[in-house]
């Protein structure tokens, strides 16, 4: 007996199968391209996502035998915006992905307009262009002949896993969950269902939205159709980041984990309590039993920290691939003063200004490739602990996932900074896991979450070294000079 989990991120699509002990059986993945119509717009094709879905599903297929599956998980890049037709199921648009950058404008109407402080206490986020509900405004003012058939009922709206399992189910469902529904800026965090006021604030028709179902249970079955001949009941679904908290076994207030993939995301667990910050923390919802309680759960979203790393892979081409990185920035002592501020779709927590833009600083005639893949390495950690610096629960050690916390030199810097243990458990794919385990959940695989907490497995722990505070005290300066860039 198995699970088969989906976790359809921003650069690709993984498929995993995992056993009753919280391995990995095998793995399939199908990258997806990445399109920049303009500076600062990112968006994807939601035809390829699925194709992905389908390739990186086959691939793991392949690999394992197929009668053991009891059922599927779905976990998602979170805020990106899907449009299908509800009759063909094909897309009338791109999708606008969560690093666009194009309804900045919108946000600032909004805040001149006065609506921050209401959104922010309705929703627990702010006006940026982060999450969907602008990136929906701007399609319906600048695209009428689409948002016409939004209006009439014929276009659905939906994040990526609302529209993987609507291509599942041949249609048949039209679903999300909450913790997808409290990144739209459309969800009532206290009531905890779609609001008409924000529906109404942001221009967008609630029949448009999908209906919220728990994060575990039987929600549909896939049809073998289309979906790789499987018919499976689709039994788990959760956004990327909540989907890593539950797989990094964080069910009880206080726990945290940070996931280092595309962008870095700092998750505390709150229990059953709405906690608010001002120091720049979204509140959000992390799961709803079916019994119909939530947790909710503090987040530090920074937007690009392992793209910074693609980045130099594929915009400047100084590195091959994302993990020769740590014996690139290994084979220099320091990073020699120079600084890089990835803000390259402007900066998330804590600053918060989508006006802000890529910076180095620091560069002499010594400065080497070294140094700069030093530099991007040691900026995730600076970001990271930017955030910690806000948390008001003071963390014993950092539990550390995603792509990028393979990376053992930006683990140990990471110790070094925030000056608590990290510890890396042997799976990083932990989004993938998380929703592997909802599913598991949904379907009786695990009895209960206590079952989930014993497959947690160490696989190395950084010890803190020495703090390098002149470095971040440089760190700062140079945040300070990346803001407000795009505005000049
Ligand atoms: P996502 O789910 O956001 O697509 P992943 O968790 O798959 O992200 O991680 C991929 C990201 O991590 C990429 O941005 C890549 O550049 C970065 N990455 C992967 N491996 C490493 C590594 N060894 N060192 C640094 N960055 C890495």
């Amino acid at each position: 007996m198995s699970v088969l989990a989906i976790d359809a991120g921003t650069t690709g699509v993984t498929a995993v199968v995992v056993d009753p002990d919280g391995s990995i059986a095998a793995k399939g993945y199908q990258e997806f391209a990445q399109h920049f119509p303009q500076p600062g717009w990112v968006e994807h094709t939601p035809e390829e996502i699925w194709q992905a879905t389908l390739e990186a599903t086959r691939e793991v297929l392949t690999k394992i035998d197929q009668s053991t599956l009891t059922g599927i998980g779905i976990t998602n890049q979170r805020e990106t915006i899907v449009l299908w037709d509800r009759e063909t199921l094909g897309s009338p648009r791109r999708a606008i992905v969560w690093q666009d950058r194009r309804t900045a404008e919108i946000c600032e109407r909004l805040k001149a307009d006065g609506h921050e402080a209401r959104v922010s206490e309705l929703t627990g986020l702010r006006l940026d262009p982060y999450f969907s509900g602008t990136k929906l405004t701007w399609i319906r003012e600048n695209e009428p002949h689409t948002w016409a058939l939004v209006e009439s009922g014929r276009y659905a709206i939906g994040t990526v896993d609302s529209y993987l399992i609507a291509r599942m189910t041949r249609g048949l469902h039209h679903v999300t969950d909450v913790s997808n529904a409290s990144r739209t800026l459309l969800f009532d965090l206290t009531t905890g269902d779609w609001s008409d006021e924000l529906c109404g604030l942001f221009g967008v028709p609630r029949d448009a939205l999908p209906e919220l179902v728990p994060n575990w249970g039987v929600i549909g079955t896939t049809d073998p159709r289309t979906f790789c001949g499987l018919s499976l009941p689709i039994a788990g679904l959760a956004g990327d980041q909540q989907s890593a908290l539950f797989g990094q076994t964080c069910f009880d207030a206080g726990d945290s984990k940070c996931t280092y993939g595309t962008g870095s995301f700092l998750l505390t667990n709150t229990g059953t309590t709405i906690e608010r910050s001002d120091a720049g923390l979204l509140t959000t919802a992390a799961w709803r039993s079916p019994a119909g309680e939530t947790t909710y759960a503090l987040e530090g979203a920074i937007f690009v920290t392992g793209a910074a790393v693609q980045w130099l892979r594929d915009g400047l081409q100084i590195v091959g691939t994302a993990a020769e990185t740590a014996a690139i920035a290994g084979a220099v002592a320091s990073s020699e003063g120079v600084v890089f501020v990835p803000a390259l779709t402007g900066l998330g927590a804590p600053h918060w200004d989508p006006h802000a833009r890529g910076t180095i600083l620091g560069i002499t005639r010594g400065t080497t490739r070294g140094h700069l893949v030093r530099a991007t390495l040691e900026a995730i950690a600076f970001e990271v602990r930017d955030v910690l610096e806000t948390v008001p629960q003071k963390l014993a050690s950092l539990r550390v996932d995603g792509g990028a916390a393979a990376n053992d030199l930006l683990c140990q810097v990471q110790a070094d900074q925030v000056g608590v243990p990290v510890e890396r458990p042997r799976i990083v794919e932990t989004t993938a896991l998380g929703a592997a385990f909802l599913a598991g959940l949904g379907t009786g695989l695990w009895g209960s979450t206590e079952d989930l907490r014993e497959t947690w497995q160490l696989d190395r722990r950084f010890e803190p070294g020495a703090r390098d505070d002149r470095a971040w005290a440089r760190w700062q300066q140079a945040v300070e000079r990346s803001k407000g860039w795009a505005l000049l």
